[in-house]
């Protein structure tokens, strides 16, 4: 492979969905423009991005005119197009929210009224009955169903976004970590594994990396990326049949996280996940940062639960029988896990809407966690409008 190349218009650092969708855009905008992605591992989609849960939201969940609400909502929109456009497979397998007493419907209430606000396509509200309807096996006093709801894979989609941007003449330099950013007079050198590239703008898009990259570039060390590792366990394959869709629980409000849910996958595997725990490759890092104490006497309790359901699979399983009560924990075996970048503020709050930031030629996201797969085309052409007014 040739070196990375020492000058270029602008320069990208990651190679997930979301880099790809960005210099992807940006080369569509300046079809003269030289574009380069400089990736850290050998190949793209390698983290985030390959290890999730598959779900192309419909936009249900998130603060009315936050970027989240209004991206996913777009973003799965052009999404499903895209892998129409490019024959990537896809399903609207639809989902169900579902609240399994009488003591959950006051937040699917709330719920519903998100998923309207945020104009959520096809939204309705069952009875028990009408669930039934839907998913024969599942259990619950009411659910929100969002017809809208799919599944994909991501790596596919963001392997594809990355042909497209090379066929366009884009650049992919893999194996190509950035190590130092520096001011280089009216440019931003990015020192990395094989040299240093120096580009008129630069994005950053690096997942977990995020925050160190950006305190590399000079910004503020708040928020810091804490990752929390989300395991999935694998129904066995003749007991797949129990799960039609998606069937969620109702989640707690106060978490960024959806919770444990059922899915039925593209390959049409079922999971159960995922999992949400402080992830232990970074726990000493994640430590030394006062926001992770302050965050963990706040939800102290939900941690300890969480951890007893990592260690103990079998009552991570049990849960799903409260709303698929056929389910056995011997019915589950361990499978994949994912690392989410989660971007945590100094104060304790686990920052919830997609956050990017500038310094001096460059653009950093600095949250991006889940939806932001099925909003990446969508974010990108927001990052792209921030990233050309720097340019210009
Ligand atoms: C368990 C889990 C479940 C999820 N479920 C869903 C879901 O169902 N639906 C959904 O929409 N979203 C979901 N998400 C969120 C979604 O996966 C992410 O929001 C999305 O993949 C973010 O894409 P990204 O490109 O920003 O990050 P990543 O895919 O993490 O890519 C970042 C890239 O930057 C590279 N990089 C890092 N540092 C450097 C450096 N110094 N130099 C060069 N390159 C660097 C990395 O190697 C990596 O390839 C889930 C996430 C997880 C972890």
């Amino acid at each position: 492979m040739a070196a990375a190349p020492p000058d270029c218009d602008l320069a990208v650092a990651g190679g997930g969905i979301l880099g790809l969708a960005v210099a992807r855009e940006l080369l569509r905008r300046r079809p003269d423009a030289s574009v380069t992605v400089l990736e850290r591992e050998a190949r793209l989609a390698q983290h985030q991005t390959g290890h999730n849960s598959g779900v192309v939201h419909a936009g249900i969940y998130y603060a009315p005119g936050s970027l989240k609400a209004r991206l996913c909502v777009e973003g799965a929109r052009d999404l499903y197009a895209y892998c129409e456009e490019r024959g990537i497979p896809f399903e609207r397998r639809g989902k169900l929210i579902v609240a399994r007493n009488d003591g959950e419907l006051g937040r699917l209430a709330e719920l519903e009224r998100r998923g309207r606000e945020n104009r959520v396509p096809g939204l309705r509200r069952l009875d028990g009955d009408g669930l039934r309807e839907l998913e024969p096996h599942a259990r619950g006093v009411a659910a929100l169903h969002s017809p809208e709801t799919g599944v994909v894979d991501f790596a596919e989609v963001a392997r594809s976004l990355g042909a497209d941007f090379e066929a366009a003449g884009g650049r992919i330099q893999l194996g190509c970590g950035v190590e130092r950013i520096e001011p280089r007079g009216r440019r931003v050198g990015l020192v990395h594994a094989q040299g240093e590239t120096r580009a008129r703008f630069a994005i950053f898009c690096a997942g977990l990396w995020a925050d160190r990259l950006a305190v590399l570039a000079g910004a503020d060390a708040d928020p810091r990326i804490v990752p929390f590792r989300g395991a999935y366990l694998r129904l066995r394959p003749d007991k797949a049949g129990l799960v039609r869709g998606l069937i969620y629980r109702v989640p707690d409000p106060r978490l960024p996280f959806l919770g444990v849910h059922l899915s039925r996958h593209i390959d049409g595997n079922v999971s159960l996940g995922p999992s949400a725990l402080l992830a232990p490759t970074r726990l000493a890092r994640s430590l030394a940062w006062p926001g992770t104490w302050r965050m963990a006497r706040r939800w102290w309790r939900t941690g300890v639960h969480e951890l007893t359901r990592a260690a103990l699979s079998r009552s991570f399983a049990r849960e799903a029988a409260d709303y698929v009560p056929e389910l056995e924990p011997g019915d589950f075996s361990r499978w994949y896990s994912g690392t989410r970048a989660q971007a945590l503020g100094r104060d304790g709050s686990l920052v919830d809407d997609f956050v990017l930031s500038a310094t001096e030629r460059a653009l950093h996201v600095r949250n991006a966690p889940s939806p932001a797969a099925t909003s990446s085309l969508a974010l990108a052409r927001l990052i792209a409008d921030r990233a050309e007014q720097g340019l210009d």
